[in-house]
């Protein structure tokens, strides 16, 4: 397990990938865990030795929360946004745009098949922290900056006199930046990654796959990061001008592979995905026959 001061990190298998992700454990007197997603016999180890009495969530998403529920006597918080969203499962379902793309018929569907483990790991949240104030955990201080985009209310756990910042779905994968549940907003995504280069931060650690950067390595990654949402709005702007429909646009796989839009979740959020540029790009798609409206 590597350690940066008093701070350890804790991977989830496979290079901390979805649907897993990487925690950290803050070795002090109030023994705190942030983010429950890393390999659950690591974190068995880490209660073991010490013991944990409070879990930070950053985010509501499964591969940040599943385990919270492996540590029942533990306090868990989330940031105040989410607080009520990942209280119930029709308030998660509208998040991840279920709703939006397939109407109740499609949450009725969606709630058969979700693992029970997280359902409990969720339930379980009792309180929030608040964003932008100190925090003192033995003789470490921390904030959560609020660092909305990916979701509305994700907060990045920054520990000022270490200079690290965990940045959780900031997470520099080629895959490029997530902002496609109906909580996610690209323009969010953009500022908030802006702020987090900006940063008086030496070490970056993100939630999943490589893991830990220096400010420059994160800030040279960020750029081409974030150019992945040019490269999809000229990629959807170039079908949409040669007469796509939405339908058609969201089989080509312009977020995730073309062989895996048959997995009723990932074909939710390129839907989802795809709506977010066609508003950037001032076109609507029409009601009456899903027609898209305003190609410039
Ligand atoms: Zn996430």
């Amino acid at each position: 397990m590597e350690r940066i001061g008093p701070l350890l990190l804790i991977e989830g298998p496979n290079h901390s990938k979805v649907p897993f992700s990487r925690s950290l454990y803050l070795d002090c007197a109030e023994k705190v865990l942030f983010d429950s997603g890393a390999d659950p016999d690591s974190l068995v180890r880490v209660n073991q030795e010490f013991g944990i009495e409070l879990i930070m969530n950053t985010h509501y998403h499964p591969d940040h929360t599943q385990h919270n529920y492996m540590f029942p006597h533990a306090e868990k918080w989330i940031n105040p946004i989410e607080f009520k969203t990942a209280r119930t499962i029709d308030g998660i379902a509208k998040s991840n745009g279920i709703y939006q793309e397939w109407g109740q018929a499609g949450i009725e569907m969606w709630k058969n098949n979700l693992p029970e483990k997280w359902i409990n790991s969720i339930g379980e949240i009792t309180g929030t922290y608040e964003y932008e104030i100190e925090y003192l955990f033995g003789d470490v201080k921390v904030h959560f900056l609020h660092t909305p985009g990916h979701t509305s209310g994700l907060g990045s756990p920054y520990f000022p006199d270490l200079g690290v910042v965990y940045v959780g779905d900031y997470d520099m994968t080629s895959f490029g930046p997530w902002y496609n549940g109906t909580d996610g907003d690209i323009e969010e995504f953009i500022a908030s990654g802006k702020r987090l280069i900006d940063l008086d931060a030496t070490t970056y650690i993100t939630g999943h796959q490589k893991g830990i950067f220096t400010k420059q390595e994160f800030k040279t990654e960020m750029v081409k990061y974030l150019s992945i949402i040019d490269h999809r709005d000229e990629i959807i702007e170039k079908y949409a001008r040669k007469g796509l429909s939405f339908e058609e646009l969201t089989e080509i796989g312009i977020f995730y592979p073309e062989n895996t839009l048959d997995v009723p979740i990932f074909k939710t959020w390129e839907r989802s995905g795809i709506r977010k540029h066609l508003h950037r790009l001032g076109l609507t798609v029409s009601t009456k026959d899903g027609e898209l409206i305003g190609t410039k």
